[in-house]
């Protein structure tokens, strides 16, 4: 899973766009949250025909991670007549889309991604607001794995011994420059992964300028793609 970041900023961070994500595997397109910010950078950097299926999978329902999710529904069903499926642990997407104007018609809902997708994705419950459920994912294919946080104040403990075992192969991760109760300070995953273990931990949801700071610590920052 090779994932491309449309954005790699926090909510109030707009200048590095919405910390959102997509991939592709076998024919099939997978988005991981889909912001205000995604929507026009889709449909200009993506040909949305060129796919069996399009998923999204969602972490939880704050604008810089589904914001444009229901101009996608309205596009993909009524110009492109397709129907993409919206995969997310609770039900709540529904009601945000249906006062959105968006019905049921125009897409599957679904509690998981189905069982013969080349993608399995496994939810994880993380602390970030308390007003919402939100979820991490852990994701495999075949010969792959990585974790990828959304919005987390803290790394699941089990996740992170998965990854300190080599069972998953890389984190994605909420990374704040400050101590925070929604967001993870980048000082608590310095004491969760030891130096040699960070250049496979991946930096996300960046809310400043301190790139320079997480790489002397040994850790990866993701790009974003232009
Ligand atoms: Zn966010
Ligand atoms: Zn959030």
């Amino acid at each position: 899973m090779e994932l491309k970041f449309f954005g790699r900023g926090a909510a109030f961070y707009p200048a590095f766009g919405n910390t959102n994500a997509f991939f592709t595997q076998d024919d099939d397109l997978f988005f991981l949250d889909f912001g205000e910010s995604a929507f026009e950078k889709a449909v200009r950097m993506l040909d949305l025909t060129a796919y069996r299926a399009i998923y999204v999978l969602l972490t939880h329902l704050h604008a810089d991670h589904a914001g444009s999710l229901a101009s996608l529904c309205s596009y993909t069903h009524i110009m492109l007549d397709r129907t993409v499926y919206i995969v997310h642990p609770v039900e709540t997407v529904k009601q945000m889309l249906r006062l959105q104007g968006i019905c049921e018609d125009l897409y599957h809902y679904l509690p998981q991604l189905p069982e013969d997708c080349p993608v399995r994705a496994e939810p994880c419950p993380v602390q970030h607001a308390q007003d919402m459920q939100c979820f991490g994912y852990i994701l495999r294919t075949q010969d792959d794995s990585l974790y990828f946080s959304g919005d987390a104040a803290v790394l699941p403990e089990n996740v992170r011994q998965l990854y300190l075992r080599g069972d998953i192969k890389r984190l994605y991760h909420d990374t704040a420059s400050h101590d925070s109760k929604a967001h993870c300070w980048y000082k608590r995953l310095e004491k969760d992964i030891p130096p040699e273990m960070r250049k496979n931990v991946f930096c996300m949801h960046l809310d400043g300028d301190y790139e320079a700071e997480l790489k002397s610590l040994g850790f990866s920052v993701v790009t974003a793609e232009k």
